[in-house]
């Protein structure tokens, strides 16, 4: 039986990072994957529409990469395996429907501009919210980054009281729990303003009326501005194959077509695992699942192996908004209108929508499983920051709808569609993408004529690239508060160790959540390779380094 220090299930990015962390330490480690590619949601594709076309099916902006930990500790190596970061000074705008457009650069006197011109008092807005962030983005961020349940979430709490006093971090607390709207319409008197910062909300699985949305918001405004847009030169794939190499060149493995089915426990330690072809494989040291809770504990894992009130608990997570994802090739640059037309075509990341009451109400008709009357079209522009992602003088256009609903459509909200039973049959998938590429066609002045070919994909098309996207929900699981942070996963079983002895969660279903940030693959691979409590407690004794 093969048999290793290590083994991820699935190899998504917490998991190649994670892997790739314990390779370098010393661990022999395997990473198992059911479909036939690496990369869980970051998947680059030549064939998807055209020859010459490169396009990120799913998963496509790194700036939530370049910003982490993993990246900071990984980079000499990637460098030295040729991944090579594209960035922007422009990462964002909107478009709205009058013709007007508001934008987000990557400084802080592009931002005081930018904002000034939207209404006078916005910039200097910008400029003290910024500020005060900053003040405490070390506790903002670790936030995001730190193992909450544990001594180092503890810390981090002790060090925010420390720094801001019981009332301070009763503020700052408070801050957090904020909602979208109440923060930006209390914080900038543009309507331009709150319609550039409120569909970002989106991107982190929320809407903008609930808590915590305005917090994240904030976040990232900050990141935008710091972090920029970053994709790597080529296409994701390019990182896969990085991380992938560095645990094949330490004498690891990365299996492709390798499903897991389930998860062997003897004597309360999770010793190995057996495939779909009944191959069994066995892991000496830890067993890393980077599977959504519904799949480790309903199937994975057998009766009696974690207490029934885990198993019932997993059975309640919930799955948030569904998504759907089209893809142009497109035969000339697109060409975008109105005043602003210049600086919309060389952002990668446009939002087509009237704004914050746009994007809320686009939410809440998915919410109630209506398809939006006005969806939020989040327009991605790769060739923007990466040429060679289309033959020279052509493009790509990666369109986002997040506000799909969970589960079987019940209705239109603009009441012209017919949705037969509500599944993602390709009729109303086709239908819906048109209305939306028609409305995309009032920004984009040359759309129809320009797309030389479409493709999409539906909630149910995005589950069957990768099952941790249960119904389409592209982020792993309800981002609400109740499911977020301390309590990600679940409440009763939080941060990434389980109750089984040498079984780790990881994954968007885990905390930080969703994203290219790798934070929980990190975090568990720094948990196991951490030296031993007697080794930390010796290292202190004085004379010893
Ligand atoms: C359409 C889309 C667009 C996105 N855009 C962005 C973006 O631009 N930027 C960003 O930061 N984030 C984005 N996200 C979110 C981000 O990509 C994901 O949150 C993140 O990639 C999840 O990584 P992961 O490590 O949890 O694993 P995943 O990427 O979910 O991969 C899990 C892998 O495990 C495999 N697997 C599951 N069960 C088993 C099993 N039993 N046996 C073997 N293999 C198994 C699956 O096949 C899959 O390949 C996007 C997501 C989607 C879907």
């Amino acid at each position: 039986m093969a048999t290793y220090d290590a083994i991820f299930v699935g190899s998504g990015i917490n998991s190649l990072v994670g892997a790739a962390l314990l390779a370098r330490d010393g661990w022999s480690v395997c990473v198992l994957e059911r479909n036939d590619v690496a990369g869980g949601c970051i998947r680059t594709s030549i064939d998807l529409t055209l020859p010459g076309f490169t396009h990120e099916v799913l998963a496509s902006w790194h700036p939530l990469f370049t910003g982490s930990a993993a990246y900071a500790e990984l980079k000499d190596d990637l460098d030295r395996r040729g991944v090579v970061y594209l960035n922007t000074d422009l990462p964002t705008g909107t478009a709205f429907p009058d013709g007007s457009a508001a934008f987000i650069t990557g400084s802080l006197e592009g931002n005081v501009a930018e904002f000034a011109r939207l209404a006078p008092g916005d910039g200097a807005a910008w400029e003290r919210q910024f500020n005060s962030f900053m003040g405490n983005a070390d506790l903002a961020f670790g936030l995001l980054s730190t193992e909450l349940w544990s001594a180092a979430g503890l810390s981090l709490g002790r060090k925010a009281l420390r720094r801001l006093g019981r009332r301070g971090l009763l503020e700052f607390s408070g801050n957090t729990l904020v909602s979208c709207r109440d923060w930006v319409t209390g914080t900038f008197e543009s309507e331009a303003a709150h319609g550039v910062l409120a569909p970002w909300v989106l991107h982190t699985g929320l809407g903008p009326d609930q808590a915590t949305s305005g917090f994240m918001t904030q976040v990232i405004g900050a990141a935008l501005q710091l972090g920029g847009m970053p994709v790597p030169e080529g296409g994701g794939v390019r990182l896969v194959d990085a991380l992938a190499g560095i645990v094949s060149d330490a004498g690891g493995e990365v299996r492709l077509e390798a499903d897991v089915r389930r998860i062997v426990v003897a004597n309360g330690r999770a010793t190995g695992v057996r495939l779909a072809d009944g191959e069994m494989m066995a892991a000496t040291r830890a067993i890393v699942a980077n599977v959504t809770p519904t799949q480790l504990y309903g199937s994975l894992l057998g009766d009696g192996d974690v207490p029934e009130a885990v198993t019932a608990a997993a059975a309640r997570y919930r799955y948030g908004r569904a998504e759907m994802q089209i893809h142009l090739a497109l035969d000339e640059p697109p060409q975008w209108t109105g005043d602003d037309h210049e600086r919309l075509g060389r952002c990668p990341i446009v939002h087509v929508t009237p704004g914050l009451d746009g994007v809320s109400r686009a939410v809440n008709e998915a919410e109630r499983g209506l398809l939006p009357a006005e969806a939020t079209i989040v327009c991605g522009q790769p060739v923007a920051l990466d040429p060679s992602r289309a033959p020279a003088g052509k493009s790509i256009l990666w369109l986002q709808l997040q506000e799909l609903p969970a589960g079987t459509v019940k209705g239109d909200a603009a009441g012209d569609l017919d949705i037969g039973d509500g599944t993602w049959t390709e009729d109303l998938r086709e239908a819906y993408a048109d209305r939306i590429v028609a409305r995309l066609g009032g920004s984009i002045a040359n759309l129809d004529g320009a797309t030389s070919k479409r493709v999409v994909f539906s909630p149910v098309d995005i589950e069957s690239l990768n099952m941790n996207l249960v119904g389409g929900d592209i982020y792993g699981g309800s981002c609400a508060l109740d499911q977020n942070l301390l309590w990600r996963p679940l409440a009763g079983a939080p941060g990434h160790e389980t109750a089984v002895a040498g079984l780790w969660h990881i994954g968007a279903s885990t905390h930080p959540g969703p994203g290219l940030g790798a934070g929980s693959g990190y975090l568990v691979a720094k948990a196991l390779t951490r030296p031993r409590l007697a080794n930390r407690l010796l290292a202190r004794l004085p004379g010893r380094s």
